[in-house]
């Protein structure tokens, strides 16, 4: 017996016929990522994550495969795709793995996203297409190790001299950073306004070191920046970011492709439990007879139908350029913990198998235990939508 989605299985799950709201270019990049997670991605993930080792030999394959930058401009390298492109390729790569979404989404979103809007031609030409190509890997430092939901009151910063800056801070939980050639760091002037700076691997007193034993994105590397009166050369400086406002509008950015991510990670959840649960006999019956799977496999069918429309309407929003903090916040803040939640609910259609890395759902389980906290954590964003509600602000 086939259902309709079953059908489509390349696009599977697709439940209200939404790739008919998709044009043919965004089926096209679909596939093509999706093909390039099958071969490049899935065979080797589990054993990266066992070994908590970061695959980078993929940082150029993602360039050419068209990864990072997708939105911007061709003539920096970009793919000069529309926002629903953008999300299809984080939601097929976190069909891989959060992990490898999380490089990508930091190189786009956070590095040559803040480079192209904040900064000059100089600096333009000089980083994204370089960052396009994955010949360099860049990191995004706002988290401080005493400053995390609050990154207003950091204390990273920086003194002018005559011939560059002074910075000194040091920033926590950094993706990607102990491989990163460059930084784009968050820090304060003298006047105590946030700017942004580029700090390049080699500066003298920047240092980045791993942090070990994570349980979770066990395949990203993360770790640390420190400064200690690293000589930033002036033209360094992001000429247009000025204020919290501007790493913000970064992580609106981030934000946005997590949700469409997400969605990728339920999916390849959903689908495993799905075949779990057809092939696995108990009581000399496939488990997927019995009416608690069924409950389980269609819950998880709703959200994820609920979370793809979301996730496309909010895309529409953004190709227009009128998506608003709030509206990114609930469609992070919903699929996220959608995707955590069925994640719980396959591992359980697997049973003991669930726990092993013979299948991926443990994986996405605790990768997705990351995904719920960075970029705003969960609470952080509910506040987002509660002052957005109320116009008053509950975070202090
Ligand atoms: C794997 C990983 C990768 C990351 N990558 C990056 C990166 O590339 N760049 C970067 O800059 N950062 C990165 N982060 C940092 C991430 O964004 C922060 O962890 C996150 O913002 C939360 O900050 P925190 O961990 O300091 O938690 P805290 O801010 O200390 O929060 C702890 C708890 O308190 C709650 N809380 C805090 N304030 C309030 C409030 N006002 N009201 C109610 N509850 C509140 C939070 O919701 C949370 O539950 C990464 C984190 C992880 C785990």
């Amino acid at each position: 017996m086939q259902t309709r989605h079953l059908q489509t299985s390349s696009q599977t799950p697709d439940f209200y016929g939404i790739d008919d709201l998709f044009t043919p270019e965004h089926q096209l990049v679909r596939a093509s990522v999706r093909e390039f997670v099958q071969h490049e991605i899935c065979p080797i993930i589990e054993s990266c994550a066992q070994r908590g080792e970061f695959p980078a030999h993929l940082v150029p394959k993602f360039g050419q495969i068209g990864a990072f930058g997708p939105p911007l401009p061709t003539e920096y390298g970009g793919g000069g795709l529309d926002y629903i492109a953008y999300g299809l390729i984080a939601q097929e790569i976190e069909r891989g793995d959060s992990g490898m979404r999380s490089t990508v989404s930091v190189q786009s979103s956070l590095v040559m996203w803040p480079i192209f809007a904040f900064g000059s031609e100089e600096q333009r030409l000089k980083y994204l297409p370089r960052l396009a190509s994955g010949e360099l890997l860049g990191c995004f430092g706002l988290t401080e190790p005493d400053h995390g939901s609050n990154p207003a009151a950091m204390q990273t910063s920086f003194i002018e001299t005559r011939d560059h800056y002074i910075l000194n801070g040091s920033k926590l939980w950094i993706t990607n950073s102990p491989l990163a050639d460059l930084a784009v760091v968050w820090a304060k002037n003298e006047q105590g306004r946030i700017k942004g700076l580029i700090v390049e691997r080699g500066m003298e007193g920047f240092t980045t070191p791993e942090i070990h034993n994570k349980w979770s994105l066990r395949a990203s590397i993360t770790g640390e920046l420190v400064f200690q009166d690293v000589k930033v050369p002036k033209e360094n400086l992001l000429p247009g970011a000025d204020g919290l406002r501007a790493p913000l509008a970064c992580l609106d950015q981030a934000r946005y492709g997590i949700a469409w991510g997400a969605l990728g990670a339920a999916m390849d959840c959903y689908e495993t439990a799905r075949r779990y649960a057809l092939e696995r006999q108990q009581f000399g019956r496939p488990i997927a007879a019995f009416q608690l799977v069924q409950k389980k496999l269609a819950e998880m069918l709703t959200e994820i139908t609920k979370a793809q429309l979301v996730c496309w309407r909010l895309g529409v929003l953004k190709n227009e350029g009128r998506a608003t903090t709030a509206q990114i916040s609930l469609a992070k803040r919903n699929n996220v913990e959608m995707a955590l939640h069925i994640a719980r609910e396959a591992r359980q259609i697997l049973g003991g198998m669930g726990i092993t890395g013979e299948y991926p759902i443990m994986r996405h389980l605790m990768n997705l235990e990351s995904v719920v906290t960075y970029e705003g954590t969960h609470d952080i964003h509910l506040l987002i939508l509660g002052a957005e509600i109320t116009g008053i602000p509950a975070f202090k």
